[in-house]
């Protein structure tokens, strides 16, 4: 399925919660969430029936799809690896997506957004221990340490993103020297560290049809 390239905010007001898809503004009062809490569209402040299991389901599915900006094929194949593994799938799911080198650097600072970090990324602008790393789905492991390449660590999003990291924090898997740019993974992500709502049993029960 062909990447979304419409207006992010809309996901947002579709899923009915704040995604942070857009960075800084997010935080600020020009989200359009703040403004608009309702869904997109002719209809979208008119009342909904009430959803049927399979709409929430979908629902919860599209959410964390979006959050994560992944295409239905690359979120359906880390459900198909995360059910696989040993444990609980869901949270299998959700740890595999945080382990994603695109959502790494963005929870170490050095991008204000998934989308901008995987597109870094891309652009060869971050070490993994020492070694350029360019696919957004590196899975990154225990003891990794991933940095700003030298010649990146002026580029202005890098800049401004690192300035803003002290307002969004770090989470405490990831061991961050700021003035290295630098961040080393102390552990795997758990389930905990996930703050934002998410019902990762209804994706499980969604895929499992
Ligand atoms: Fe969502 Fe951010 Fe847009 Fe607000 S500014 S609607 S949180 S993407």
């Amino acid at each position: 399925m062909a990447r979304y390239r419409g207006s992010v905010c809309r996901l947002c007001r579709r899923e009915n919660m704040k995604l942070f898809l857009k960075g800084d503004r997010c935080y600020s009062d020009k989200c359009a969430f703040e403004r608009r809490s309702y869904a997109p569209g002719q209809h979208g402040q008119s009342r909904r029936r009430k959803p049927s299991d399979y709409g929430i389901q979908l629902r919860e599915k599209q959410k964390v799809k979006r959050m994560y900006e992944l295409s239905e094929k690359q979120f359906r194949l880390t459900f198909s690896k995360a059910d696989r593994q040993q444990g609980i799938t869901g949270t299998n799911l959700l740890i595999s997506l945080e382990r994603r080198l695109d959502n790494t650097v963005y929870r170490i600072g050095f991008v204000n957004s998934r989308s901008q970090g995987r597109q870094l990324v891309k652009h060869n602008h971050f070490l993994v221990n020492g070694r350029k790393v360019n696919i957004p789905s590196y899975l990154i492991k225990i003891g990794d340490v991933i940095e700003v390449r030298e010649k990146s660590r002026k580029i202005q999003a890098i800049v401004d993103s690192m300035d803003a990291v002290v307002r969004r924090g770090v989470p405490q898997w990831i061991e961050f020297e700021k003035e290295n740019m630098k961040g080393l993974v102390k552990s795997f992500p758990v389930r905990e560290d996930l703050t934002m709502p998410i019902q990762e049993q209804l994706i499980v029960e969604l895929y499992s049809k």
